[in-house]
């Protein structure tokens, strides 16, 4: 499995950009930062996208996306995933025809360019031969992570935004991950916030590893504040987890 950083920050800053993570070509995990990263040819090869959760810093390139499709007159069309809550956020507060045109209505509703579909959590679905089964996190808002499957074994979980989630391991951890991609927002010393807004702490982060039944083989860290990113790298070094690496956007992921 190939995945492309599209963005992997907590912030958007020029050279910061908020998470969007490209499986392959077509399958994009997040969609805070496509239009203003990928060019014309890349953006039309996107087929499906799956939402963690309706933060706006996840969500943000839809509506560019949608609109890019719409103006290039390529007849594509998009299926857009999540749990139900998150795509009735994306109705209701989104493509309502006063935000953003309507693009499940647009041009016509049985050829719409959005296609929302709602996923149970812990269901799993078959996208590309990639099996995707979604497990709630703990957020402040509705929110899951993506346990992803290749045909040969090889998965990866991709947590989106979250603060301690014990639950969540015992359901997505019962098999040894490939890939932990995981939030890592904000340094040790602002552990209160880190919590009440749904993020992890470099010191979070060990703890909740330490409780996983099988420790993943590799920790990709994202959604780290720019503002504390020194102080977090520093932090995430001295844990005792060999193979950390703090997610850079443009950086490319094998598994
Ligand atoms: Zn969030
Ligand atoms: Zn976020």
């Amino acid at each position: 499995m190939k995945i492309r950083v599209i963005g992997c920050s907590g912030a958007e800053f020029p050279g910061h950009n908020p998470p969007s993570f490209l499986l392959d070509k077509e399958i994009v995990f997040d969609a805070g930062s496509i239009t203003n990263v990928l060019d014309r040819k890349a953006q039309l090869k996107i087929k499906h996208i799956f939402i963690t959760h309706a933060h706006l810093d996840h969500i943000l390139s839809i509506p560019f996306l949608a609109d890019n499709i719409i103006v290039g007159n390529s007849g594509r069309t998009i299926t857009l995933y999540s749990i139900a809550p998150v795509i009735r956020t994306i109705r209701t507060h989104l493509f309502n025809s006063e935000v953003w045109p309507d693009f499940t209505l647009i041009p016509n509703p049985r050829e719409a360019i959005l296609n929302l579909t709602a996923l149970k959590a812990g269901r799993m679905i078959t996208v590309n031969g990639y099996s995707v089964t979604p497990y709630k996190v703990n957020h402040p808002v509705p929110a899951v992570g993506y346990l992803v499957e290749d045909r040969g074994g090889k998965r990866f979980f991709y947590t989106g935004d979250t603060g301690p989630t014990r639950q969540t391991w015992k359901q997505a951890g019962k098999r040894q991950l490939d890939a932990l991609i995981i939030d890592v927002s904000f340094p040790n010393s602002m552990r209160e916030l880190a919590i009440t807004t749904g993020h992890l702490t470099p010191e979070l982060l060990w703890e909740e590893i330490k409780h996983m039944p099988f420790k993943p083989q590799r920790v990709y860290v994202t959604h780290l504040k720019p503002q504390y990113s020194r102080k977090i790298s520093a932090e995430l070094r001295k844990l005792p987890l060999r193979h950390l690496k703090i997610l850079k956007d443009g950086d490319t992921i094998r598994i």
